[in-house]
């Protein structure tokens, strides 16, 4: 089941479904993603909760793939970052 849910993280990320909204100054992070029919608000809390409005993940309190979606588009971002700071030493 979880590697369903990666699955289509995974291309979430890559259609460029994934939006950042709002950086809250207190470390709390709104994302828009847009899933297969609605768009959802993922939010990250500044103690690093994570919530999605979806009916899967309201019901369930399970991560959802529009969670996984914005986990795996922060990942790829420090990725990046991690590169571009090589690069410059
Ligand atoms: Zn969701």
């Amino acid at each position: 089941m979880i590697t369903k849910l990666i699955k289509k993280a995974k291309r979430l990320v890559e259609e460029n479904r994934v939006k950042p909204v709002v950086i809250h100054s207190n470390g709390a992070m709104l994302f828009e993603v847009e899933g297969d029919t609605k768009l959802h608000e993922v939010l990250i809390k500044s103690d690093n909760t994570i919530v999605c409005d979806c009916d899967y993940h309201l019901t369930t309190g399970r991560v959802c793939s529009h969670i996984l979606a914005v986990i795996l588009f922060l990942a790829k971002e420090h990725d990046h970052e991690n590169k571009t700071e090589q690069k410059s030493e």
